[in-house]
């Protein structure tokens, strides 16, 4: 396979053009850097070669680095993982620091090749590192473009010397943006950023005109130049000292300490600014891979990039059924949840009938879409031209004979199975025989519902997470008698309206509010034993949940907490487990703190709503105890809580692949994205270990945490999820 190929022009130019042959993007492997280099080398050897335009095939430039080589890098670094990694990193910073050198005499700094950079679109990862080892970087005006650096987002950091030449390049200040939060902007933002140099409308052709006229100074990067100062500072000095202090305090304040990338990067910005260029890199590398052996990372490329691509792609979608993709949808219920679907519906294009039982109802539900629209408007992300396409698509009504031709309908009505049982028989009645019904129900038996339907294996669970429009998880959910076709329609939705979806057998809850409920509870039992509220939130915070349970019960509150309790009483009668918990939450719904929407709840909060501090209210009511628990005690309740949820899911066979289980409890709930979801961290921990906490903690909390026997099997076997149930995704 050849994915890097050079031809020279008439000028004495050579062009190298990367294409990877069945991609529709760009991306790096380890045979196409050896080839890269290879070209590098007999480009600069070739006295009839003037100069160098990298650039490529495609419409876009390069995706980044093949993140499965990343994650298999380490395997393949033999006995000495650590060194192997270092090597192979420091192999990849000399063929990019040879471009960047292009053959000038290491004294004089004279006699090099002009070496440019032309991208067409989108350059992220190694496909902006690259171009910036070179001397000057040419991209296209093309505003759907992205450029950028996107690594942290997947827990590593730029480590083939992007880390070092962007902070070069544009002082520490000014790169963290684009390091710490993997920021990507279009060509002329990065232009004015200082990332690239030229935003034209023919980068090949001007990249080439410039390295015909490139001069040794215009090659000379400005840190191999004598007398090269940091813009903004090193950390040594005034404005650098202020930098280095707020960003090193905003790491920690945003990662909690958690993430292992971010804080490695920061290390190897500050380490780097104070050594040459040469040793920087070098330094850049340790960290690189210190991050890359830290289990962190591996697990988090392998849950938020790797299965989540596969889950999107299609990973668990029955085979042999044919293209299911919607062209018409009919969402009934036109409140939060009902508006939400309609709007990413029509905006993946999908003609949409939109039904409430009242004609202002559907209204009000359709122009949740035209609000969304004008703020997009207001913020440039939309035009009003879009706006209106959009909107022409949905058509707000109450009449059912509007879902005639409609190939699926989700219903999002009241949680009532009188109501939706209605509603079901009510479509059944309009719609043609292979319409596809799916519920948005969050706590119903599927199964149950599916008996209004005339079509059972034409019924299933479409679950969304509130906000729709920003939430990335789908919960499809399987009744008993739910079939392929089904399956495939619900699949081919989420695909459209590009979310990742978890295809999860019917259950009680499901899976995600089956993982979640027990967060809540355990922090909620917590304060009742007299556990401080601020030790709990600040344990849940420092482990890398994004919201603590306390805050997360105002924030979805109290009254739905409640009303699920006895709704779960009522189903479990006398095995139903959580007593203590009701205890409080009832004892605040009588007390008329249901949480943010009533500006009281564990929190207080001012008259604008905004959340003040963790309210007296509660404390005089569940006074502190003397003796407070060990952080980690209490972070490991409030992990264990889920993640013990999450292994019986999978042995109850409610989840069918460990990857839905890891993905789905990121996207859907934010479990501590840094241990990779909740069997990764299992895994992180070791089987033996995590047996003997349950252990500790049922003896001493209670039965919830005793130990599933799946766990306590893998730990008599010294087994691992991933090595369990998925040799090939095991990335650790
Ligand atoms: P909501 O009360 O905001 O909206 C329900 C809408 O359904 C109302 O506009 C109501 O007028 C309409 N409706 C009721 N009966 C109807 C009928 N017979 N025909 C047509 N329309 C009818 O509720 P919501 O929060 O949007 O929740 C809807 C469903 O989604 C529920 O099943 C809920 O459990 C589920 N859900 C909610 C969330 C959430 O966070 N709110 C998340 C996931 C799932």
């Amino acid at each position: 396979m050849t994915d890097f190929t050079m031809t020279t022009d008439a000028d004495g130019v050579a062009i190298i053009s990367w294409d990877v042959q069945g991609k529709s993007m760009n991306v790096l492997t380890l045979d196409g850097l050896a080839e890269l280099d290879a070209l590098i080398d007999q480009a600069l050897a070739d006295e009839a070669i003037k100069g160098i335009v990298i650039t490529s095939g495609k419409d876009t430039f390069a995706g980044g680095m093949d993140l499965n080589v990343i994650a298999k890098m380490k395997e393949m670094a033999g006995d000495d993982p650590a060194r192997g990694l270092f090597e192979g990193t420091m192999k990849m910073h000399g063929i990019l620091r040879k471009i960047e050198r292009a053959g000038m005499d290491a004294k004089t700094n004279k006699g090099g090749k002009p070496i440019a950079a032309a991208l067409p679109g989108t350059a992220l990862g190694i496909g902006l590192e690259i171009p910036l080892a070179t001397h000057r970087i040419f991209a296209a005006d093309n505003a759907k473009a992205k450029i950028g650096l996107p690594e942290i987002m997947v827990g590593i950091f730029p480590g083939a010397g992007g880390t070092t030449r962007l902070t070069r390049k544009l002082g520490a200040m000014a790169a963290s943006p684009f390091l710490l939060e993997g920021k990507l902007s279009e060509p002329k933002k990065a232009k004015a950023a200082g990332i690239i140099d030229e935003v034209v409308d023919d980068p090949l052709a001007a990249a080439k005109a410039w390295v015909l006229n490139a001069k040794d100074a215009d090659i000379l990067k400005p840190w191999d130049a004598k007398g090269y100062k940091m813009p903004g500072g090193a950390p040594y000095n005034p404005a650098g000292f202020m930098t280095f202090v707020g960003a090193s305090a905003m790491v920690n304040g945003k990662t909690k300490g958690v993430y292992p990338a971010a804080k490695a990067m920061l290390s190897a910005v500050y380490e780097g600014a104070l050594v040459p260029f040469d040793t920087a890199l070098k330094i850049e590398a340790r960290w690189f891979t210190n991050v890359l052996m830290n289990p962190s990372s591996g697990n988090m490329i392998r849950s938020l990039f790797i299965n989540k691509e596969a889950l999107e792609k299609g990973a668990v979608r029955p085979e042999g059924v044919p293209d299911q993709r919607v062209k018409k949808v009919g969402v009934l219920g036109a409140g939060m949840m009902g508006a939400g679907i309609a709007l990413v519906s029509a905006q993946a294009g999908m003609e949409v009938v939109l039904i409430d039982q009242k004609q202002e109802a559907a209204d009000k539900g359709k122009a949740y879409t035209a609000d969304y629209m004008d703020k997009g408007i207001a913020r440039k992300k939309a035009t009003p031209e879009k706006k209106d396409e959009v909107l022409g698509r949905i058509t707000a009504t109450t009449d059912y004979a509007a879902l005639a031709d409609a190939d699926l309908i989700i219903e999002a009505v009241f949680e009532d199975p009188k109501v939706k049982a209605e509603v079901t028989k009510a479509v059944d009645a309009v719609t043609n025989t292979d319409c596809i019904f799916a519920t948005n129900t969050s706590t119903l038996p599927i199964s149950e519902l599916a008996k209004a339907s005339k079509n059972p294996e034409q019924f299933i669970g479409i679950h969304f997470f509130s906000p729709v429009e920003k939430m990335m998880l789908v919960e499809i959910i399987k009744g008993k008698k739910t079939g392929d076709r089904a399956v495939a329609k619900a699949l081919d939705f989420t695909r459209q309206i590009r979310k990742t979806p978890i295809v999860v057998n019917d259950a009680r809850f499901f899976y995600a509010n089956r993982c979640i409920i027990p967060y809540i509870n355990e922090g909620i039992r917590m304060v009742k034993e007299g556990v401080a509220p601020a030790l709990i939130e600040n344990a849940a915070k420092m482990v890398g949940m994004p919201l603590g349970p306390l805050q997360l019960v105002d924030e979805t509150s109290v009254d739905l907490g409640a009303k699920i309790a006895r709704a779960t009483k009522a189903a479990m009668g006398d095995a139903y487990p959580d007593g203590e918990v009701d205890e409080v939450i009832f004892w605040m719904e009588e007390q008329g703190r249901l949480g943010r929407k009533t500006k009281a709840g564990f929190y207080d909060y001012d008259e604008k709503g905004k959340r003040q501090g963790l309210s007296s209210v509660v404390k005089a009511q569940y006074p502190q105890a003397e003796a407070q628990p060990d952080l980690i005690d209490v972070q490991h309740r409030l992990l264990f809580s889920q993640s013990l949820e999450a292994v019986r899911a999978l042995e109850e066979g409610v989840l069918e692949d460990i990857r839905e289980g890891d993905v789905g409890a990121i996207l859907g709930w934010g479990f501590a994205p840094w241990s990779g979801g909740p069997l990764s961290w299992l895994d992180m921990i070791g089987a033996p270990y995590a047996a003997e906490r349950c252990d500790q903690l049922s003896d001493a909390y209670g039965e919830r945490f005793a130990c599933p026997d799946l766990l306590r099997d893998m730990a008599a076997k010294g087994q691992s999820f991933y090595g369990r149930f998925d040799p090939q995704a095991d990335a650790a």
